[in-house]
């Protein structure tokens, strides 16, 4: 989730407990067990849509401490730590997703293609292979929130516990109840959590929680992804 103050002050809306992480399990094959981690930052179950999981993941926020030094790294969402993931993914579009929705997600993914690391290319989506699904939602923030949520993604993993080679079908969206949500700088944010980036209190990192129209990856973020596919 990225957010936009509508103060001056540093608040995120967070209604959700700190949970950690969400695993459920499922048999997916006879005689194979699977392991499906998800940690998707939606007030929807947006597990069910994908069909992967019945549980899902709560927003970790990060609070920004004037005593505690931002870190420069990037953390890791929970849900890809020691899952071996091919940096190669496909992508496709809701049905019916708005053009300006398309081209700003299209921005975003150049954006990742040119770090070398990750390679987002348009296709289908089928079980065997890594996949973001970008769309919409609309979600209008409740009057007394200082916050307004301008979208929502993350991963969703399936791997075997025998070999930890896992498979992604993540999502990331726009919330089109406000129209300023539709840029570059969130589909950067939202495909960050799709591609297992969580959220950095590094005010360089497009993993800031509050938008500050970041359109270019730091170090950090860069350096993350690295870790996240260099087994592959
Ligand atoms: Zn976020």
């Amino acid at each position: 989730m990225i957010a936009l103050a509508g103060f001056g002050i540093y608040s995120q809306r967070s209604p959700l407990p700190a949970t950690t992480q969400a695993a459920a399990q499922a048999t997916l094959h006879d005689a194979t067990v699977w392991t499906v981690s998800a940690a998707l930052h939606t007030a929807n179950s947006a597990a069910t849509k994908l069909g992967l999981c019945t549980q899902q993941a709560t927003e970790k926020s990060v609070v920004a401490s004037s005593t505690t030094k931002p870190t420069a790294t990037t953390p890791i969402e929970t849900a890809v730590k020691h899952v071996t993931l091919s940096p190669h993914y496909t992508y496709s579009f809701e049905t019916g997703t708005p053009a300006s929705v398309r081209a700003a997600f299209a921005k975003a993914v150049a954006v990742y293609n040119q770090t070398g690391v990750v390679s987002l290319k348009p296709g289908t989506s089928n079980v065997f292979s890594n996949h973001i699904t970008f769309g919409t939602y609309a979600k209008p923030t409740p009057d007394t929130s200082s916050t307004i949520e301008l979208g929502e993604g993350g991963p969703s993993v399936v791997y075997s516990r025998l070999t930890h080679h896992g498979v992604n079908h993540a999502k990331a969206e726009f919330n089109t109840a406000y129209q300023l949500a539709v840029k570059e700088s969130v589909a950067l944010h939202e495909i960050g959590h799709a591609l297992g980036l969580a959220h950095s209190s590094d005010r360089a990192s497009v993993m800031y929680p509050m938008d500050q129209g970041r359109i270019a990856l730091s170090p950090a973020d860069i350096q993350t992804l690295k870790q996240i596919y260099a087994h592959a």
